[in-house]
């Protein structure tokens, strides 16, 4: 119990005691505002790429998250973390257009469809659920199953424009981090340090080996969970993350959907890796003119 109880006061603490100092980030994502979820780029996949993504604004732990103070980075390959039977209760807390309820419920529907994640609505027995509520200071969530009721941030409307962004929030309740935060990340980006705003030089950093679990699967600039090119810039006009293999870095940043290395992932943290073939299946069906891991599952 005590134990339990820690962890719940934990998960919104940071919240607090994070959000008052952060008035300042508070202005540099309201001041971001226009940069963030721009008419999508006619070029390639639908999004543009010289624009950041909103939760990459923020002033938490790599950018969108909020880690409990005792907890260290291991809790990400602690079982302890994981929803039990992939079950996330959750209730919708937020004051959203039906538009955005629906970009919501989209990013549901991935996972249903995908992977063995349930998202269903909170029981009045479920003790150990997600609120998603829609503040005012960006898009943002704790890693994992905390216990008791947390957070999910999605601020109207700059993170609920686009799938991939609830997506991406979502993978990180499910107890992943961002995919820039692997161990062997130099060895397929560079950071351009000098133009990575000096108060978030943190986001970038990386985990040690056999700190997370890979379940794997090789670097993949296809995630929802990479970073955009232009995150925590300094001059927004300057990339932050130079890609090294560049023909397999044209999606790096999107939110419009899975890569078929975020639902193998998911799949391996839940254990059920025979749902990954449904998006074989749809891959084989659909024939794109992309190769596997250059396809975005947006539908
Ligand atoms: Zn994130």
């Amino acid at each position: 119990m005590y134990l339990l109880l820690g962890l719940v006061i934990c998960a919104f603490i940071p919240a607090v005691l994070y959000c008052i100092p952060l008035d300042r980030e508070v202005g540099v994502y309201m001041t971001s505002k226009d940069d963030v979820g721009q008419k999508d780029n006619e070029l390639d996949i639908g999004y543009d790429r010289s624009k950041p993504n909103p939760e990459e604004l923020g002033g938490y732990f790599e950018g969108d998250i909020v880690l409990p103070r005792e907890m260290d980075r291991n809790g990400l390959t602690s079982s302890k973390y994981r929803w039990p039977n992939g079950v996330l209760p959750y209730v919708i807390k937020g004051n959203y257009t039906v538009n955005e309820t629906e970009v919501i419920k989209k990013a549901v529907e991935l996972y249903h469809k995908y992977t063995c994640l349930t998202f269903r609505e909170k029981l009045p027995s479920d003790e150990d659920y997600f609120a998603i509520v829609s503040s005012d200071i960006g898009c943002w969530s704790n890693i994992g199953r905390q216990g008791g009721m947390q957070v999910v941030n999605l601020q109207a409307p700059d993170c609920v424009r686009k799938v991939g962004t609830a997506a991406h929030e979502f993978m990180h309740i499910a107890g992943f981090v961002h995919e820039l935060s692997r161990y062997d990340r130099d060895e397929y980006v560079e950071i351009n340090w000098d133009n990575v705003r000096e108060d978030h030089k943190h986001n970038f950093k990386k985990q040690r080996e056999g700190e997370i679990n890979e379940y794997g699967v090789s670097y993949d600039y296809n995630s929802v969970m990479h970073y955009s090119r232009f995150a925590f810039t300094e001059n927004k006009n300057v990339p932050s993350i130079i890609a090294k293999i560049h023909s397999k870095a044209k999606n790096m940043g999107q939110r419009l959907g899975f890569s078929i290395k975020d639902i193998t992932e998911v799949n391996a943290m839940y254990n059920c890796s025979e749902k990954t073939q449904v998006a074989w299946d749809v891959y084989n069906e659909r024939k794109p003119k992309v190769a596997a891991d250059e396809y975005i599952f947006s539908e």
